[in-house]
């Protein structure tokens, strides 16, 4: 019985994925989704969303969480990681045109709080503002700049359709 107890724990933590509470844009359709996350961008597979939008879009925690860290990135422009409650997957964002006045390190937000702006700092066309978003299942070490990436993409669209999930 024990056996079986540690089995079904395992099986519940393994099939756990993360989740998106509020949409990181607001009023995404489906329409505004493609999947990108399997592209060869040069230096490997793109393992993020490109999500078009005009530049000063306000950019939302998807989660409640932590903001983990956040710095101005050469390829990714101004970048945020936000780590879940459980520290157990990282949100990153990327090319952002600022951050919300007073961002710190550390931070606690709650999901669909503002935490910056849609831009193209970094390696983003300038012409193309877009909001780069990944997701990371974290190492249990759970360093920021560790994980494996996931694809937001089925998890953005099943979050579209979710009457629970807000989306402004
Ligand atoms: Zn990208």
């Amino acid at each position: 019985m024990k056996g079986l107890v540690f089995v079904l724990a395992l099986l519940s933590w393994g099939s756990s994925e993360p989740s998106i509470a509020v949409m990181p844009l607001d009023g995404l359709r489906a329409s505004d989704l493609r999947d990108s996350f399997d592209e060869d961008r040069g230096k490997g597979k793109h393992e993020a969303l490109d999500i078009l939008a005009a530049r000063g879009t306000p950019v939302r925690a998807v989660v409640s969480g932590t903001i983990q860290k956040f710095f101005l990135s050469k390829p990714g422009g101004k970048t945020i990681y936000l780590f879940d409650e459980q520290g157990k997957y990282c949100y990153y964002y990327a090319h952002l045109d600022a951050y919300r006045d007073g961002l710190r390190e550390g931070q606690k937000v709650l999901a669909g709080e503002m935490i910056g702006y849609v831009g193209s700092t970094g390696n983003a066309d300038p012409k193309v503002p877009h909001l780069h978003f990944a997701i990371f299942a974290l190492t249990p070490l759970k360093q920021w700049w560790k994980g494996e990436a996931i694809n937001p993409y089925p998890l953005l669209r099943r979050a579209l359709s979710d009457p629970a999930v807000h989306s402004r």
